[in-house]
């Protein structure tokens, strides 16, 4: 039966997720601007309340995809992260290999810091310092050169 509006509409959709994303009031560029991904990571991880909806729905729409479909901060991966944590991405002639999902790298490392997010586990402070020493490395390297390659 249609909803006529004579009674409140109280029922939950599978989209409700969406009103409590922390990005809805964010500057929507600070997700595409790669000298900004620490700033947009730290808003997914540390204050967004519906991540792991987040991440669900970003897998289930890139699943597959090259990393030329994917684009911004997504759950706390940008779209070259989320493709190479992707194993069934396709990957082309030369370019590197996706990161396996079970790794000798310990934790406070950012290939280790990668695998939490993309498996939505809790990121304590010795996780996240693989982060933050990636960014602040890449803040010293020389303006106007690309980011420092991940490892
Ligand atoms: S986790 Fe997803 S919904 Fe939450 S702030 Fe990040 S991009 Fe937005």
């Amino acid at each position: 039966m249609a909803y006529t509006g004579s009674i409140p509409d109280t029922a939950a959709r599978p989209r409700d997720w969406m009103l409590r994303m922390a990005c809805r009031n964010e500057d929507p560029d600070l997700f595409f601007d790669s000298s900004r991904e620490h700033e947009a990571r730290l808003v997914c991880v540390t204050r967004c309340p519906v991540r792991a909806q987040c991440l669900a729905a970003v897998k289930a729409a890139e699943h597959g995809d090259h990393h030329d479909y994917r684009d911004g901060v997504v759950a706390g991966l940008n779209g070259h992260e989320r493709w190479r944590l992707d194993a069934d991405a396709p990957v082309r002639w030369g370019e590197p290999r996706h990161l396996p999902l079970s790794g000798p790298e310990p934790c406070g490392t950012y290939p280790a810091m990668l695998r939490h997010l993309w498996r939505g586990e809790p990121m304590d402070g010795v996780c996240w310092s693989g982060e933050v020493r990636r960014d602040y490395a890449n803040r010293r390297w020389p303006k106007g050169r690309k980011a420092k390659p991940a490892p």
